[in-house]
Formats: C-alpha cells, sequence, structure tokens
C-alpha cells in the first residue's frame, strides 16, 4: 500500500505564527511574518467589506460556475470563459494538471516550486532537473530531447530563487516542444516581474494558440489572498475541459469567490502593493552590497540572500519573533526574504545587521 509515496516527503510550508506564539511566547501581533510570499498589506479594504457583507451566506455553496469571476478574468487577461478553470489556489490547478497526465517523466528547473515534484512523484512520475538551479532552457531542451517528458515546468519567475525569464525565451522554447509535452507556465508572481521589467510578460492570451501550453496564476501573492486559496488556469478549450474533469465540484468557498471577484476590481490597491514591493526590496540590496552577500536580481516579492550560517541566522530571527525561510536544506547558505512592509523590513535588517 502507498508504494508510490514510499520517496515521497511532506511539504513543508512556512512556520504558521500560531506555532512561534506558542514555541517562544511572542505576542501575535508582534511576529513578523516573511516567510511565505505573502502580500503584507493584505487585500483590498473593499475586499474585505464585500467579505463582511457576504458573510451571512456562508450556508450556501457558491456560484460553481464562477460566472462572475471568469467574467473579471476574462477582461483582465483578453480570454474567453472557457479558457479558464479556477482551483483552490493555483497549487490546484497544478494537481487536476499533473494527475489528469499521469506523466512518467517530469522536467523541471533544479531548483523550483516543491509542488511540481510532490505532485508528479503522486502519480509516480520520475523527477527530472536541470543541472542549473535556475531556468536554463538549453538544458531544458537537451533534457527533453533526451527523455521526452510528458510535462515541463517553468516557473516564470521562479520561487525560491525569483530569478525571471523573457517572455520571448520562453515563446522561442515552446514553439521547440512538441504537441505531446504539456508545458505549464506558473506565473504565480508575474504581476511583480511584468511591473519590473516588461520584456518578462507572458500574456495568458499569447498562449492560448498552442495545443500543449498551460498558464496558471494565483490571488494569493500579489492580490493578497493566500488564505481564500483562489488561483486559475488558462489554456486552449481542449485542456481546460480536460482540467475541468479532475475538478471537485465547489472547489473554492463561497467567500473565496467574492473576495476574488472584488480583488480584480481594485487594480489601484495591487499596483500599491508592487510599487512598494521594489522600493523596499532595495533595503535589503544595499544591506546585502554592503556586505558583499550574493543575491538574486528578484522579479518577484522576495529576495535570496546567500548569506552564512543561514540555519543559525534563520533560528536567531525566529526567536525575536521574525519568520523566514532557511535555505539551507537545498545545500547552500541562504535565506528568502519576502518583502514586508517598511517597519517590518527595517526591523529585520536591524537584528540582520546586529547578528551577522
Ligand atoms: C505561491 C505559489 C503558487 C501557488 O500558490 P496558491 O496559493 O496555491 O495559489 C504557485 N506557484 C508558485 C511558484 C508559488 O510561489
Amino acid at each position: 500500500m502507498f508504494e508510490k509515496l514510499k520517496n515521497l516527503k511532506t511539504y513543508e510550508a512556512g512556520k504558521p505564527i500560531e506555532l512561534v506564539v506558542r514555541e517562544y511566547g511572542i505576542k501575535p501581533e508582534e511576529i513578523i511574518k516573511l516567510a511565505s510570499n505573502e502580500n503584507p498589506y493584505g487585500p483590498s479594504p473593499k475586499v474585505i467589506e464585500a467579505v463582511k457583507k457576504n458573510a451571512k451566506n456562508m450556508h450556501r455553496y457558491p456560484d460553481d460556475s464562477f460566472y462572475e469571476l471568469k467574467e473579471g478574468l476574462s477582461q483582465k487577461f483578453g480570454v474567453e470563459p472557457k479558457n479558464i478553470v479556477i482551483g483552490a489556489g493555483s497549487d490546484q490547478v497544478l494537481e487536476f494538471a499533473i494527475h489528469g497526465i499521469a506523466p512518467k517523466k517530469v522536467l523541471m528547473a533544479g531548483i523550483t516550486f516543491a509542488m511540481y515534484e510532490i505532485y508528479s512523484k503522486q502519480v509516480g512520475a520520475e523527477i527530472i532537473k536541470t543541472p542549473s538551479i535556475t531556468h536554463n532552457l538549453d538544458e531544458f531542451y537537451e533534457l527533453y530531447k533526451k527523455h521526452k517528458p510528458e510535462i515541463i515546468f517553468l516557473c516564470v519567475p521562479n520561487n525560491p530563487l525569483g530569478e525571471c525569464l523573457d517572455a520571448k525565451a520562453v515563446y522561442d522554447f515552446i514553439e521547440k516542444i512538441d504537441n505531446d509535452t504539456l508545458i505549464i507556465i506558473d506565473g504565480a508572481y508575474q504581476e511583480f516581474a511584468s511591473y519590473k521589467d516588461k520584456n518578462k510578460e507572458i500574456k495568458p492570451k499569447d498562449i492560448l494558440k498552442y495545443k500543449n501550453v498551460l498558464y496558471t496564476g494565483t490571488f494569493s501573492k500579489a492580490y493578497g489572498l493566500g488564505g481564500m486559496r483562489v488561483g486559475y488556469g488558462i489554456a486552449n478549450e481542449y485542456i481546460i475541459q480536460n482540467l475541468h474533469k479532475l475538478r471537485p465540484p465547489f472547489n473554492i468557498t463561497t467567500l473565496s469567490l467574492t473576495a476574488a471577484i472584488n480583488a480584480l476590481k481594485d487594480q489601484e490597491w495591487v499596483e500599491m502593493g508592487i510599487k512598494n514591493n521594489f522600493i523596499e526590496m532595495e533595503k535589503y540590496i544595499s544591506f546585502a552590497e554592503e556586505r558583499g552577500i550574493k543575491y538574486f536580481d528578484s522579479f518577484t516579492n522576495f529576495i535570496v540572500l546567500f548569506i552564512e550560517n543561514s540555519t543559525e541566522i534563520a533560528k536567531a530571527l525566529l526567536k525575536k519573533g521574525i519568520i523566514i525561510r532557511d535555505m539551507a536544506s537545498y545545500g547552500f547558505s541562504a535565506i528568502r526574504i519576502t518583502i514586508g512592509k517598511p517597519e517590518e523590513n527595517d526591523k529585520l535588517l536591524k537584528i540582520l545587521r546586529e547578528i551577522s
């Protein structure tokens, strides 16, 4: 029983605030959580208002056609509702695709989003990774020719390292891949990347013409709705119809649906968060430069600093109520910090300057 899961580790999510409260006795309101790439500003106040107003309907299942949400996404991306599937986070859309195909082999970057590997192993797939830790499309192509994987994952920009392929390079790569390999473009941080550099912008409507490309996006990052679990997949109708076969009914909640619909209506709020993200990121870059610490140019809402003794540093920060991500498990000393609010970043950097 469970033979296929033998080598599968349970996904370790960023430490929840509750755990730090229990372990270190720090007041919840004093904890600074910069470990899971959440939006530090939260959702738009208009979203909170709409959810409150609709709370009385939580005994009702949501509209399972997700009509209004798909209309909103259609307008945002210039696609049609039939090109969209909604998931409980984009994680669930990834799950639909991977389980629906049940690949024998999948291909991904040396270090990339952990869920690709987890869902793939659940169906017994062999995981093939490029030697480079960041996305190197020449290596991808070599390994594609050698192994003919049924799925290729491109995380654009990449979590947890923050680097981002140019859109043109992604489009050129797609052209070289046969139709029987699905290419999944994970755009969880596309809002950040396309703000910073237009050359990184992947437009979902541009991939509809391909029979074998799925774009995924989420409300968890730029839109500040991580706790609501709403994501989406965009692709040609054939792919979407098949993903729907794996979708359980009512897979997001009534209030998650309200939140997502209203989040799309307040783009100003989202832009404020993205703008501040890159302003605040400069503080970490200054710190790295002044200390000669290597870092990746980041197109996301987090930054990776190749700092010595990352595990000790993460622990010392945790004792002071600051949660970040230690990357020692990848085999090098680095920390991943989600960019927070100005006062959060200032406090973290002050402590970092003291202890490192
Ligand atoms: C956060 C994240 C997701 C999905 O998050 P959901 O909350 O499930 O929508 C997908 N891919 C990457 C790379 C992410 O960082």
